[in-house]
């Protein structure tokens, strides 16, 4: 019966001299991507990665509110990242009005807007009003014809950063592995080169906003690799560089605040190893470094200030006088030198612990400023391998 329905119908197709227009199909526009609220003639939409965890109302007045909602969470409430990211698509040019509304939480990150999704500029300060508790900002912006995104950072999705260590080690004779897969079976990548008896470990991005952490990851991995004097090629030749540059892609890709797809924040799970990401990481960075000397181990973050957390001075590391030496380094070299702050805590399951108990490196959680300038961050990662190099070049 379908089937000769289905005859009938083509027989009348083919009777037509031409085929009846599908009403909204357009066959060379971009698709318009499914929205979480609309109004007239805009839509909102968060399907992109990274974008944030969103749902939206727009009022008669077109103005729209967005809530700024968190990941599924077993583990919340350290350093809150009310992370925001969403896409506007409008038929006009228009001036919008849009309240992020963070319930419980307080607005931290400064809105940047991008008509391609790679080129960004921080809104003015004068575009965003909070709220007396700060539970609210409202942001007005121009919307473009077609595509406008906000965010509350510059967007880097888990493939960004995987890319660009690709780029800037391209030529170096290292080797790009993927060490394991994330808990929703995305590849953990990393890279491996350099040569010699001791090792150097760096990594970012375990929590997915701090992208001004991964800024002086990326300072560091340029500085480290395309330093060419005596003492940088010595370097390079004496230390197996290990670079892991997305540990946490679901969480990146999922708009995540701190958390994995496990909801677990990975940043305290290096010790009893819930979870794949830390488990594949940990493991390779220990058949990496073998019975390598691990000289250091840098794990770049961000938050509310640039501050360094470091194990204490008299802490049991055969290198642990190199951290005098970084920051005499980061004093006589950066215009606004970090804080350091001192602990251990084996128990903590922080890479910084994990690096002084397992591999008897001074393991350091170097956080950057939320709106340190990049050319600021990066400098500050340049640093970082300047005093590696002049440091350990030679012993
Ligand atoms: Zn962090």
């Amino acid at each position: 019966m379908k089937l000769a329905m289905a005859t009938v119908a083509v027989l009348a197709l083919g009777g037509c001299a031409t085929l009846p227009a599908l009403p909204s199909f357009t066959p060379f526009g971009p698709p318009t991507p499914p929205a979480i609220c609309a109004g007239g003639g805009f839509s909102i939409d968060i399907d992109f990665p990274s974008a944030g965890r969103h749902d939206c109302v727009v009022a008669p007045d077109t103005s729209v509110v967005i809530s700024v909602d968190h990941e599924p969470a077993l583990v919340e409430g350290i350093n809150p990242s009310p992370w925001f990211a969403f896409r506007v698509t409008s038929d006009a040019a228009r001036s919008l009005s849009v309240t992020l509304d963070y319930t419980d939480y307080t607005h931290r990150y400064r809105p940047y807007i991008s008509t391609d999704g790679a080129r960004w500029t921080a809104l003015p300060d004068t575009a965003v009003t909070l709220n007396e508790r700060k539970t609210r900002a409202t942001l007005r912006f121009n919307a473009v014809p077609g595509s406008t995104w906000i965010a509350g950072q510059p967007l880097s999705s888990s493939r960004d950063n995987v890319d660009w260590t690709r780029r800037a080690l391209a030529g170096a004779g290292f080797t790009e592995v993927d060490y394991g897969r994330s808990l929703e079976d995305r590849p953990l990548t990393g890279f491996v080169g350099g040569g010699g008896i001791d090792a150097i470990v760096a990594l970012t991005r375990q929590h997915p906003p701090e992208t001004s952490g991964q800024e002086a990851y990326r300072g560091f991995v340029e500085r480290l690799i395309g330093r060419n004097d005596a003492k940088a090629v010595a370097f390079r030749a004496r230390h197996r560089i290990i670079l892991a540059p997305m540990p946490n892609p679901d969480g990146v890709d999922g708009g995540h605040w701190r958390l994995n797809a496990g909801g677990m924040d990975l940043n305290r799970d290096w010790g009893a190893f819930t979870q794949p990401e830390t488990r594949a990481l940990s493991t390779w960075i220990s058949e990496q470094a073998g019975q390598r000397r691990v000289v250091s181990m840098m794990d770049f973050h961000a938050t509310d200030r640039t501050v360094i957390y470091a194990p204490p001075l008299d802490s049991a590391s055969p290198t642990i006088a190199f951290l005098p030496a970084l920051k005499s380094a980061f004093d006589s070299k950066l215009k606004a030198p970090p804080e350091w702050s001192y602990s251990h805590n084996a128990a903590g399951g922080t890479s910084k612990g994990w690096a002084l108990e397992a591999l008897k490196a001074p393991g350091l959680t170097v956080e950057l400023w939320d709106h340190i300038a990049p050319a600021d961050a990066r400098a500050l990662g340049t640093a970082a391998a300047d005093a590696l190099i002049d440091y350990f070049a030679m012993q």
